[in-house]
């Protein structure tokens, strides 16, 4: 797997009471998720769905304290996050280039919108 610097972390980190996830990037680049937007970016089958066939996340549901709650996150292998939530769903693997892609930045919101 080939990665750039905008998609290599140097440095994550989790602060769980403030509820905001840091990822700094090779590039210099800094992205900021709130644990919310962090949950409904979560990239697995039962979130977003599969194979046509909608997910959690396409009900528009109101998140509770619990599911939108950090309680841990560990790295999958060199290349993803795998966050914990209080509610115990750990099955969204969170890539590097999925997350920069999504950072919420205004530069990068920005860059999204021009490009759509
Ligand atoms: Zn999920
Ligand atoms: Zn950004």
């Amino acid at each position: 797997m080939s990665q750039s610097p905008a998609d290599t972390p140097v440095n994550i980190k989790a602060e769980r009471e403030a509820g905001l996830v840091t990822v700094e990037w090779a590039d210099g680049h800094r992205s900021e998720f709130d644990v919310v937007t962090l949950r409904l970016l979560c990239p697995c089958a039962y979130c977003q769905g599969e194979a046509g066939r909608p997910g959690w996340l396409d009900t528009n549901p109101a998140l509770t304290s619990v599911q939108s709650q950090l309680v841990d996150m560990r790295l999958v292998g060199a290349y993803a996050l795998a966050p914990t939530w209080a509610d115990g769903h750990d099955t969204g693997y969170y890539t590097f280039g999925a997350l920069r892609a999504d950072c919420p930045c205004p530069a990068c919101a920005a860059d999204r919108a021009a490009s759509r």
